[in-house]
């Protein structure tokens, strides 16, 4: 349910309000559109009776919610979430590049790649220290040591970190250490995590699960938000179909639909929606032409030898000519638009 508030209510009375709310059980919270002041309720609001409501002085409109997720979604949060890092925003006019090689593997191999994809425009490296592999059997990531290396490597470059946290054991470390906390695609439904990440008041990356649908995706970033700490940045990477051309199949169209349904920055990841690095650089142009507000990539020096993910990750090479077009299309569609914060 949200409650959208007269303009002239004061600070005092919409605390009251917040209180009187607290005390059914259901919290408030409260959001700044374009034009109106709005509280949106969440908990059990099947006692809450409208007319009884619309007697509040301060209460204009009584609106009910039929989507399941709340605090993802677009009604109860109007204006787009621009997720501040350092320097660098996401989801505001400028465009988020997260890249990197799907596992840090050596203090050499990070700062190389590191060095390449900043000079060609990156925003963020992003780099596996913990790594989900479907085989026990498989490198399994370097851990803490990868933590250090990812450490060196933004001392070094100056770009802020991405890196995926798989257990609760490590919270604390990530919340010290790393700038935007990653949740993959297997732990984007396990709950406890994403709560407790969402106590932090990181940033949190939460990326689509293979079999996951758009509103349990948003239902997810509820977990997180509901903390009150922290911010989410939404990432499309591709879901599990019949399809076995690709790895995943990349489902472009929720880049739309997330941006019309959520206020949440979308960014979309073609390395792991499509499993093979030469088609990587063709939906990176596509997820930016849909309304992308960045993507993320995953770049190796020697794919031939990485330890993860080599065959869908691009050299440097194919990034600097992939960021050309990216950029390009980038500011075509801003300008269309005249601006791309006018969702
Ligand atoms: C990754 O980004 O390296 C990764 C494992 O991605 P996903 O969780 O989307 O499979
Ligand atoms: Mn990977």
């Amino acid at each position: 349910m949200i409650l959208v508030l007269k303009p002239g209510a004061s600070p005092e009375q919409i605390e009251q309000l917040r209180l009187d709310m607290e005390r059914r059980g259901i919290t408030g919270w409260d959001s700044q559109g374009e034009h109106t002041r709005l509280m949106g309720l969440v908990g059990d609001t099947s006692a809450l009776d409208a007319e009884a409501l619309l007697r509040n002085d301060i209460i204009e409109r009584v609106l009910k919610v039929s989507e399941p997720y709340k605090l993802a979604g677009r009604r109860f949060h109007p204006q787009n979430t621009v997720v501040q890092v350092g320097n660098t925003a996401v989801g505001g006019s400028q465009l988020t590049v997260m890249a990197g090689p799907c596992s840090v593997e050596s203090e050499e191999q990070i700062l190389s790649i590191a060095r390449d994809i900043r000079a060609d425009g990156a925003t963020f490296l992003r780099g596996g220290a913990f790594k989900p592999r479907s085989s026990p059997f498989s490198f399994q990531g370097l851990g803490l040591d990868g933590l250090e290396l990812m450490k060196i490597a933004r001392e070094k470059t100056g770009l802020p970190i991405v890196t995926e946290i798989m257990s609760q054991d490590y919270l604390s470390a990530f919340e010290k250490d790393v700038d935007v906390i990653q949740i993959g695609a297997r732990n984007m439904q396990n709950f406890p995590l994403l709560r407790d990440v969402g106590a932090l008041g990181r940033p949190v990356l939460l990326k689509r699960g293979a079999a996951c649908t758009i509103d349990e995706m948003l239902m997810a970033a509820d977990y997180v938000l509901m903390g009150g700490k922290s911010t989410v940045i939404l990432c499309e990477r591709g879901i599990r179909t019949f399809e076995t051309a690709t790895r995943n199949t990349l489902d472009i169209s929720a880049v739309p639909v997330l941006k019309t349904r959520s206020h949440l920055p979308v960014i979309v990841d073609p390395s792991h929606g499509t499993g093979h690095w030469e088609m990587v650089e063709p939906m990176a142009m596509a997820a930016v032409a849909a309304g992308a507000d960045g993507l993320m990539i995953e770049v190796h020096n020697q794919p031939a030898r990485a330890l993860c993910d080599g065959q869908q990750s691009v050299t440097p090479a194919v990034f600097h000519r992939l960021m050309g077009k990216v950029q390009k299309i980038h500011a075509l569609v801003r300008g269309e638009n005249g601006d791309t914060d006018a969702n």
